[in-house]
């Protein structure tokens, strides 16, 4: 089956499956590097590294792009002018409240449905659509409880600890390349225990539960409403959407600290980090990783280290 690349949560996978194409969220690797791109510097290593990683792959049949942030949007110009690949990009609005941003999110979704169409070489019907929207609410609801079951035991919270005893804390920010994940065993082996994962590949990422009445009325529509109406992130105004999702969930897993994972040259985390500070009255660990920079490096070994030493 053709594969189809992405990295943004607001794509949904589900449109991707029903039109008999295979979508791949990409991890990218910080050692993916983008030819003919001499200087690195205001790069987000991460919109870099997608890059990298898409074209590297020319078996690809399409990469889906979104307009989150400025990075993105030049991601989507490189790989354009590359030539190697159909590209799509998606306008997601950054205003949240308002029907006119649901309304443009949803005919955007429209448009990317003609461009899978297209590739894919088939127009799936409403019922295979919302087949293929079930079928993926199943899987993430097994994984939710899969990934509940096998936390049990560090989710309860007495005394500031979890019942591992390790510190609870909340791991927030943007995309992680595929080595920063090694953060998640630096922060167990240095005392601490993840109870939010509030990065992009983690809870805060997953689309709201199926309506059935709704999807019964247009697969479409409440594909739309399932991911925009609910999904926080970083680029939305006003921000509170996000704050206010991070604030319930410190409130019941009783979180010590923040970890803020952002890359050096991300203005939309930089800026978060102030609002993060000033909404939660809780040490913050603003862990900005650089071009070479991951868990593994002295650096931030240390930093996390320290914090954590500071907690216990
Ligand atoms: S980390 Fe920041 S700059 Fe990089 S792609 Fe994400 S939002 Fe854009």
């Amino acid at each position: 089956m053709c594969r189809i690349a992405y990295c943004c949560p607001f794509v949904p996978p589900e449109l991707i499956s029903a039109c008999r194409l295979q979508p791949w969220p990409v991890i990218p690797r910080a050692s993916c590097r983008v030819r003919g791109l001499t200087s690195v510097a205001g790069v987000c290593p991460y919109a870099r590294a997608f890059v990298g990683e898409v074209l590297g792959n020319p078996d690809l049949r399409g990469v889906i792009v979104t307009t989150r942030c400025d990075q993105m949007r030049r991601a989507a110009d490189l790989l354009s002018e590359a030539k190697q690949l159909p590209v799509f990009l998606l306008n997601v609005p950054r205003t949240w409240q308002t029907q006119s941003a649901q309304v443009l999110y949803r005919s955007e979704i429209a448009r990317l449905a003609r461009f899978l169409a297209e590739l894919g070489n088939c127009t799936p019907s409403n019922d295979v659509l919302a087949e293929s929207i079930r079928q993926y609410a199943h899987r993430r609801n097994f994984q939710n409880g899969s990934a509940c079951s096998a936390s049990a035991g560090a989710s309860g919270v007495t005394a500031g600890r979890s019942s591992n005893g390790r510190v609870p804390l909340a791991l927030v920010g943007g995309p992680l390349l595929w080595e920063h994940f090694a953060l998640f065993d630096l922060v167990s082996a240095c005392g601490g225990s993840i109870l939010i994962d509030a990065t992009e590949s983690g809870e805060r990422s997953m689309p709201g539960p199926i309506d059935e009445s709704r999807l019964a009325l247009s697969p479409l529509n409440e594909l739309a409403r399932m991911y925009f109406d609910v999904i926080p992130d970083v680029f939305q105004r006003p921000g509170t959407r996000l704050l206010d999702w991070l604030e319930g969930r410190i409130r019941e897993r009783q979180v010590r600290g923040l970890i803020v994972h952002r890359y050096m040259w991300c203005d939309l985390w930089h800026a978060e980090v102030g609002r993060l500070r000033s909404r939660f009255d809780l040490p913050l660990l603003d862990l900005d990783s650089g071009d070479e920079d991951g868990p593994n490096t002295a650096r931030m070994t240390t930093r996390v280290q320290a914090f954590l030493e500071a907690l216990q």
